[in-house]
């Protein structure tokens, strides 16, 4: 069996470097060589400020080769934010549908949809897929539902992609088996029911780890996230994701770069 894990580009947000990046060091060009194309030096906030910033993709992720057509995160609601330098910005090229149709898939024709978590840009867009289910982690459903109000980069108001699909919810607790060869790790940590899927099986497992490992430089030098729920799940989790040969990372400019043909899994 074999599956093709392609990567589409759906949007650009811009962070600070301690929300994907905890406790960065205060040395010299760290940032900018930590995340390389998505550094910028010299950002105006919002609020006045300018100072290190860090753009991201907004990625989604289609798996080719089940016979279920699996589509993993749906990104932003495509609401412009034209004067807001801190939103979300949509290139024309980008965008789920025109991504979407470059690969010659439709809305209509995604069985399953994976949500590794419902932050804002990993949900968003849940109502174009008519015909699909939603794997969802049943403590991420409660969260994104009821947020806290200091929790970041959940909303209330956004939740109505969750309730707009909710009769095709499936909702689980842990592990499981979502098709032949795929499967999802419940890991928590960034949300209390982040999860990421995984794609094979044995030492060629590939993993989408959604926003547990936002870049390269969180796995590859080991380094949590800035951004959780539970620091020490984010660590677990990531030495879990340790197990698979390759860990795609869900906010990096550099995916394209590493895997320009998306990734093979043979299982
Ligand atoms: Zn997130």
């Amino acid at each position: 069996m074999k599956f093709e894990i392609i990567p589409l580009l759906t949007a650009q947000i811009v962070t600070h470097v301690d929300s994907i990046c905890l406790f960065p060091p205060a040395e010299q060009g760290f940032a900018s060589e930590a995340f390389h194309d998505g550094y910028i030096g010299d950002f105006h906030w919002r609020d006045g400020r300018v100072g290190d910033a860090v753009s991201l993709p907004v990625i989604i992720w289609y798996i080719r080769g089940a016979s279920e057509k699996i589509l993993v995160d749906t990104s932003f609601e495509e609401t412009r934010y034209p004067d807001d330098p801190e939103g979300p910005q949509i290139k024309p090229e980008w965008g789920i549908e025109r991504s979407l149709s470059r690969i010659g898939v439709r809305p209509d024709d995604i069985d399953i949809v994976i949500n590794t978590h419902l932050h804002t840009d990993h949900f968003g867009n849940n109502e174009l897929f008519r015909n699909a289910s939603f794997i969802i982690q049943s403590e991420e459903i409660s969260a994104a539902l009821a947020p806290a109000p200091w929790f970041p980069f959940y909303s209330r108001a956004k939740s109505k992609h969750l309730l707009n699909v909710l009769e095709r919810v499936e909702s689980i607790d842990g592990d499981r088996e979502i098709a032949k060869g795929i499967s999802v790790y419940k890991l928590g940590g960034h949300t209390p029911g982040s999860q990421a899927v995984i794609i094979g099986t044995g030492d060629s497992k590939i993993a989408i780890a959604g926003d547990v490992v936002p870049t390269f430089f969180n796995i590859e030098r080991d380094w949590p996230t800035g951004n959780f729920w539970n620091l020490s799940d984010v660590i677990n989790g990531m030495q879990r994701l340790r197990t698979c040969r390759t860990v795609l990372p869900s906010h990096d400019w550099r995916v394209w770069k590493v895997y320009p043909h998306g990734v093979e899994v043979l299982a």
